[in-house]
């Protein structure tokens, strides 16, 4: 059962203990300053002291010992977009975020042999910069939206101009919808002589979504990424749909990010691509993830060069971790080990809890079933 000295209850409303003391003694309670009293009691002596109350839940306790509570809506500067694109099988997502890749101004000269990291950020002619999650298929899309992640704030939905909407556009569609993420459509294989982009927008119909030239609001671009053609225009869309989000975050604050893959490398131990959402990661930080912790020993970009640190929306491998994380975890730099370690046994205890509370349901579930 949860409980609080008289000392904390009366340090958390800024009262003096004797006036809690007091109100207990209304109640019948005899209490002495270091005594602790239950929560229910606690509740009376609060409202009774014309104080709210707010009963603290497990997330509020983490962003407590995470220093996270409070408004750190300051020093906000726009931050590139992070685009997911989504679609069904064979329609030509790999096709395109290679094709998209191709793109990058920056890349060209660099030659380093591209890593698998599973995003990457593409620097276009105009000095923005695009985002993208290279995630296999939907299963780290849906497996980090019920970790309650979320990561994404625009999806490309590509549809092939020669096969319309299939069963996997429309998962996609319901995934977009349901994390209330706007969609872009992204019509390819038009370089195809049976293509026909036309009767795609008539399908789409059916899904309420409405593109621009059918009087509606969504963005619809035909490509081809096999001939490259429409690239520049859907980058332009890209650009044009964040601009209306005002995607915007705080460089000048330590780091906080979701965790998009992991692995367990040989050589190096575990390494995390992590995307940084706020604030900037700095190799020696010190972080809590999931129920790990560490400290950064070095931060890599996607094509395996070493960088000091990383800013919003930048994806980056992260080595120093001490156990292997999920992908969707989240990713938050910590001001000492002590408190990484405390955290890390907060959420493993939690964890252990719920175990054992999802245990005790099962048995009593089974007594039920023998009954
Ligand atoms: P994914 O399963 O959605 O990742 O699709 P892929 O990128 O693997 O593409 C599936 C097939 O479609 C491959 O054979 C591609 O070469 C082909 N493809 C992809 N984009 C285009 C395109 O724009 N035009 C044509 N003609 N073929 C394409
Ligand atoms: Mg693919």
């Amino acid at each position: 059962p949860e409980t609080i000295t008289v000392q904390e209850l009366s340090n958390r409303m800024a009262e003096r203990a004797t006036e809690v003391i007091k109100q207990l003694m209304k109640l019948g309670v005899m209490a002495t300053i270091n005594q602790t009293i239950d929560a229910d009691t606690a509740e009376v002596v609060i409202q009774e002291l014309g104080h709210t109350i707010k009963r603290v839940t497990d997330a509020d306790v983490e962003m407590g010992m995470l220093g996270l509570e409070g408004n750190d809506e300051v020093n906000l500067i726009p931050r590139p977009p992070v685009v997911t694109i989504m679609g069904h099988v064979d329609h030509g997502k790999t096709s395109l975020l290679d094709a998209i890749r191709s793109t990058d101004v920056v890349r060209g000269e660099a030659g380093g042999i591209t890593q698998h990291i599973g995003a990457y950020q593409v620097n276009l002619a105009s000095g923005n910069k695009i985002t993208f999650l290279d995630t296999p298929g939907h299963a780290a899309f849906t497996e980090m939206r019920l970790r309650g992640a979320t990561v994404t704030d625009v999806v490309v939905l590509v549809v092939a101009a020669d096969d319309g909407i299939m069963e996997q556009t429309i998962e996609a569609i319901n995934h977009a919808k349901a994390s209330q993420v706007p969609i872009i459509v992204a019509i390819n294989k038009v370089d195809k002589p049976d293509s026909n982009p036309d009767r795609v927008k008539q399908e789409l119909l059916q899904h309420e979504l409405v593109v621009e030239d059918m009087g509606g609001d969504i963005l619809c671009i035909e490509v081809s990424a096999k001939a490259r053609t429409g690239l520049d225009k859907l980058e332009e869309a890209i650009l044009l749909q964040a601009e209306l989000l005002e995607l915007k975050a705080n460089p000048d604050r330590s780091a906080i990010g979701t965790v998009i893959e992991s692995k367990l490398d040989k050589g190096r131990g575990s390494i995390a691509t992590v995307l940084v959402q706020k604030g900037t990661l700095k190799v020696g930080d010190i972080f809590v993830t999931g129920n790990e912790s560490g400290r950064v020993r070095a931060l890599m970009n996607e094509r395996g060069q070493q960088v000091d640190s990383a800013g919003p929306s930048l994806p980056v491998e992260v080595l120093g971790l001490n156990g292997t994380p999920n992908a969707g975890d989240d990713f938050v730099v910590v001001e000492s080990e002590a408190k990484a370690r405390e955290i890390a046994a907060y959420r493993g205890h939690r964890d252990r809890e719920l175990a054992v509370a999802a245990a005790g349901r099962g048995s009593l579930e089974q007594m039920l079933a023998k009954l």
